[in-house]
């Protein structure tokens, strides 16, 4: 067993970047700190997607602060195109960018429905004398009525317009 090494701290086996090149982890093993033996599958992502020379390469390039976050995003998009051949995680982007668009296309319907309300509520305090209700207290409590159910205000807002026009 020549690739495990003896470490000054002791016994050590290889990472799981040099098990599966096969080759003598050294002390100063670039891969070592992130790829440890027990997680064999997140270096045979990345080394099946980049190449472990490119994924070595990407690793010296950076400053030993970055070096963690490089091969948590290169595990996940090399997870990312192995599970979708075709799109990686541009698939999972562009889906949440669909999902984006979509509520927020609800959500100006909703402003805007809002808005519509607020303008009924508006028209009926602001109603000309001769509709409006007999006594300001009525017409306090029919807009708490209508804020809390939409259907009773949709109701109204329909007598309202037959009522005016
Ligand atoms: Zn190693």
């Amino acid at each position: 067993m020549k690739d495990i090494i003896i470490r000054k701290q002791g016994i050590a086996s290889p990472c799981a970047a040099c098990k599966l090149l096969r080759r003598r982890c050294a002390q100063d093993c670039v891969f070592a700190p992130y790829f440890p033996a027990d997680e064999p599958h997140k270096f045979a992502s990345v080394h099946k997607v980049f190449g472990a020379s490119n994924v070595n390469k990407m690793l010296q390039e950076l400053p030993d602060h970055q070096r963690g976050d490089a091969v948590s995003s290169m595990v996940y998009e090399a997870n990312a195109r192995v599970r979708d051949p075709v799109y990686g995680c541009v698939g999972a982007i562009s889906s949440l960018q669909q999902q984006i668009d979509m509520l927020q296309t609800q959500l100006a319907l909703a402003q805007a429905e809002i808005v519509h309300m607020r303008m009924r509520q508006f028209s009926s305090i602001s109603g000309s004398p001769e509709n409006a209700s007999p006594s300001s207290k009525d017409t306090q409590s029919h807009q708490t009525r209508s804020l809390f159910n939409m259907d009773m205000a949709e109701d109204q807002a329909n007598m309202e317009d037959s009522f005016w026009h």
